[in-house]
């Protein structure tokens, strides 16, 4: 488990103890663990030795270096950092430095967080349990022969290791809380548009958000504080300031009314679903009342989504041609070059959403695929407003199956994708979701239960994972 970020902030700001010596410390566990785990690409400890001197300096001179003082943070590698390579944990982005930070490495690094790596994940966010990266794949720290979900594999991996204390992640259909609940961790996807994604790599724009993860709900909800609000950098970025959260953790339930979806596709594993009982037991023992809600567009969500985020994938890769980005492989001419550079810089998942996205978009096939999941994206957005008419959050499973083997389900891309079954819909819809550790399943692996609430209701979703942590079943 790692530490506390409020904690560690609190102590380097009253001067108790000192940036440099956190940041040490979490390098040592780097090095300790990191060798079997490989939750980091690049593990930049000279850098993050550098800043924490600055944050050390400034409590020296009376200045407040900010709410994450040094907390050491990891970043998923599909963000850009000045100057650090940023793969993908593709071949294709090979030798690429960007020339600039994204806007949520930038405000971490003025609320006085220090970033000590970027960490593997899925190649270009894509898939569930960051097998599909060119660097091999991240161990689940809870159990090494196990996946620790994906995309954002490493960054789940890096704080359940206590590698870094919070870290960030991208979720296009699941890829913070799938690997959260997998890891024993929690992770959040928020309202889309309350995170800024410029500098986020795209997969599928109309779906990317960024999000933490933290070992705690307080922890969460303070790093999202800081990389929240406005930014007129991102065209969807929603033009209001960060809501205030870490003061809804604690808030209780009492009065809230939880949704359970009554028509939930099943196919989760029965720990999974007692965990789930326990939860709701948990939100009624602390005050809340349960309402039935039906979400019965829920079950398209997943063939939704792999026309619409391979659609967008498609489009949003095309950039990746030897010329602008990255490697290039030489051959007689311009058509032959760009073919070759793609062959070889592409993995076989990436291959398979470029050529799906690029099928839904053919002419002839355009509205038979794309423009029919399109419609099944506005259901399900209805589906949740009447649900929510009714109640303030709903509770689920965030993944059907807790954290398996390695090869398990590689062969069989279908029942890779069936792990978003349960995350996948609120990306459709923009709704927040967050997933909380909650209890173990088979093997005595982690199981996550996840809350999701509507628009920019972060504040009822915060009370909500606050309780259930409360609740004190942990992973
Ligand atoms: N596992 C899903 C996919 O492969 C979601 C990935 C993500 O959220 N980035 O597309």
């Amino acid at each position: 488990m790692p530490q506390s970020a409020s904690e560690i902030a609190r102590r380097v700001r009253t001067g108790e103890t000192t940036a440099r010596s956190v940041v040490e410390e979490h390098l040592a566990v780097i090095s300790r663990r990191d060798g079997e785990i490989n939750a980091f690409n690049l593990v930049t400890g000279d850098s993050a030795l550098r800043a924490a001197d600055g944050i050390d300096a400034r409590v020296a001179r009376g200045e407040d270096p900010g709410p994450l003082a040094g907390v050491p943070v990891a970043v998923k590698d599909n963000l850009c950092t000045r100057g650090v390579p940023t793969t993908c944990s593709s071949r294709m982005l090979e030798g690429w430095h960007p020339p600039y930070d994204a806007t949520v490495v930038q405000r971490l690094s003025t609320a006085g967080a220090i970033m000590v790596g970027k960490t593997n994940l899925d190649e270009f966010a894509m898939g569930s349990s960051t097998e599909n990266s060119a660097f091999g794949p991240t161990r689940n720290p809870v159990d090494t022969s196990r996946v620790p979900g994906g995309s954002s594999g490493g960054s789940a991996a890096a704080v359940a290791a206590g590698m870094a204390s919070v870290s960030l992640g991208s979720d296009t259909g699941g890829s913070i809380r799938q690997p959260a609940a997998m890891c024993g961790v929690v992770g959040v996807k928020p309202t889309y548009g309350l995170v800024s994604r410029l500098g986020l790599v795209a997969f599928a724009s109309s779906l990317d958000q960024i999000g933490p993860f933290a070992g705690s709900v307080a922890d969460a909800a303070l790093v999202l504080e800081v990389i929240a609000g406005h930014d007129p950098g991102d065209s969807t970025s929603i033009p209001q300031p960060a809501p205030s959260l870490v003061a809804e953790v604690g808030r209780g339930v009492d009065g809230l009314r939880i949704g359970r979806v009554v028509d939930l596709p099943g196919g989760a594993e029965p720990e999974v679903e007692a965990r789930l009982e326990e939860a709701f037991a948990a939100l009624v023992a602390a005050g809340a009342r349960i309402v039935d809600v039906a979400l019965p567009s829920f079950a398209y969500a997943l063939t939704a989504y792999y026309l619409l985020a391979p659609a967008e994938a498609s489009s949003n890769l095309a950039r990746y041609d030897g010329v602008r980005y990255g490697m290039r492989v030489a051959a007689a001419d311009t058509n032959a070059m760009y073919a070759a550079t793609r062959a070889a810089g592409f993995g076989d998942e990436v291959k398979r959403r470029i050529m799906l996205g690029t099928y839904a978009l053919s002419a002839g096939y355009y509205d038979a695929y794309y423009g029919k999941a399109l419609k099944v994206r506005r259901l399900i957005a209805d589906d949740f407003a009447r649900a929510y008419s009714s109640c303030d959050a709903i509770l689920m499973p965030t993944s059907p199956v807790v954290a398996f083997p390695f090869g398990d389900k590689v062969d069989d891309p279908m029942s890779m994708y069936l792990c978003d079954i349960y995350t996948i819909p609120t990306n459709l819809a923009g709704h927040p979701a967050m997933s909380v550790p909650f209890g173990l399943g088979a093997h005595g692996m982690p199981v996550g239960i996840q809350v999701l609430a509507p628009t920019l209701a972060e504040s009822t979703m915060f009370r909500v994972g606050g309780a259930l942590e409360a609740a004190g079943r942990g992973a």
